[in-house]
């Protein structure tokens, strides 16, 4: 444990990633865009034992990893991570990596994560291949657009190529999915590769602008004013679920930990921290349209632990500490291999 260090790219959850791991007795790192280094260092919140600035994300060179590799840091990754380095680089990374890289195309290629969803048992939106079939409310997304920049609703073909020509005329890469009427909820989970256990350990909900802003507007102001919905988010806002939806959560998650493991062919499969991000209707049906394969920002609230980590543990556990705790227990049973991608 000693030789060990946690390290991460200062953003997204990197704060309870670098905290957790200080809390379960690891020295820790951050890899932080120069400028935003108090967050993490003294100056800020002192998660980060140390400090590798640079430049750009995007410059992540042989050096930085030969860097980490010296000193024996075990990279945790979450959104922002993938999102500036790219799959295929992260697939090639030397350095410790905790999580499985075999997931990853899974989970980037629509098409595949369908499949993965599909196959798991889930239900999910219908999807329109061609905006000419739009015969009902659909959300329209941009891959790689994160955080919901960009996508916007319609309810007929005329409507999509009005906002589609208008808006982003150059951009062909998109999804059309049903809209479906209900309440989002992001359900995070952790699947233990020590002891095989799936646990729930906190919920979500994601504050959007404009959408989390539009009831507060008259109908008739919002049609004068001519606003379109928009999801960009801006924070994450603790849920807790109906017990008796719990049931339901758990399967789902096993299921797609089980079917992770057929569709990559591995024994391994998923593990960690993962989010299945739902949308529960009035009949109580959860659909769910995404799987992140990692720790999602929607865990921030939780640094203190969540209404279901006090069920379990006798110390605050956020997800990033229990991350920690896993690659703590890992190494203590001789087993690091196992957690590492
Ligand atoms: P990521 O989680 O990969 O960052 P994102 O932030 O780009 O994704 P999503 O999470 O896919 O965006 O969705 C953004 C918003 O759109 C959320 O409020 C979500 O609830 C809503 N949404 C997504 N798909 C649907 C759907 N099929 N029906 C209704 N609302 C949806």
């Amino acid at each position: 444990m000693q030789d060990i260090v946690i390290a991460t790219i200062g953003s997204h959850s990197a704060l309870q990633i670098l905290k957790g791991a200080k809390d379960e007795g690891f020295k820790t790192l951050a890899i932080c865009k120069k400028g935003t280094e108090r967050i993490y260092d003294s100056r800020g919140y002192g998660v980060a034992d140390d400090i590798i600035s640079v430049d750009h994300f995007e410059d992540w060179n042989d050096s930085i990893e030969q860097e980490l590799m010296k000193r024996n840091a075990i990279i945790i990754p979450h959104g922002s991570f993938i999102a500036y380095m790219g799959h295929d680089r992260v697939r090639s990374m030397k350095a410790m990596y905790y999580g499985t890289k075999e997931i990853l195309e899974w989970e980037s290629d629509r098409t595949m994560e369908r499949q993965w969803m599909e196959k798991s048992g889930l239900k999910l939106p219908r999807v329109f291949t061609d905006p000419n079939e739009i015969e009902k409310p659909v959300i329209v997304k941009f891959h790689g657009a994160g955080g919901g920049f960009g996508y916007f609703v319609a309810k007929s073909p005329e409507q999509f190529w009005e906002v589609k020509n208008r808006k982003y005329p150059d951009n062909n890469d998109y999804a059309i999915q049903e809209y479906i009427v209900g309440v989002p909820i992001y359900a995070h989970y952790f699947q233990s590769s020590l002891t095989g256990e799936i646990e729930i350990l906190s919920f979500d909900k994601r504050y959007e602008s404009n959408a989390d802003s539009i009831g507060r507007i008259k109908a008739e102001d919002q049609l004068a004013a001519n606003i379109h919905t928009s999801y960009t988010i801006v924070g994450n806002i603790p849920v807790v679920v109906r017990e008796s939806l719990l049931p339901k959560f758990f399967e789902m998650g096993e299921n797609v930990v089980q079917t992770s493991k057929e569709v990559t062919g591995s024994d391994k499969g998923l593990f960690g921290p993962f989010c299945l991000e739902c949308i529960v209707t009035r009949k109580l049906e959860i659909y769910c349209f995404e799987i992140s394969a990692r720790i999602v920002a929607g865990t921030n609230p939780f640094v203190e632990g969540s209404p279901y980590t006090a069920l379990k543990y006798d110390v605050p556990m956020s997800t990033g500490r229990r991350i920690a705790r896993e690659i703590k227990q890992a190494i203590e049973a001789g087993r690091l291999e196992e957690v590492l991608g």
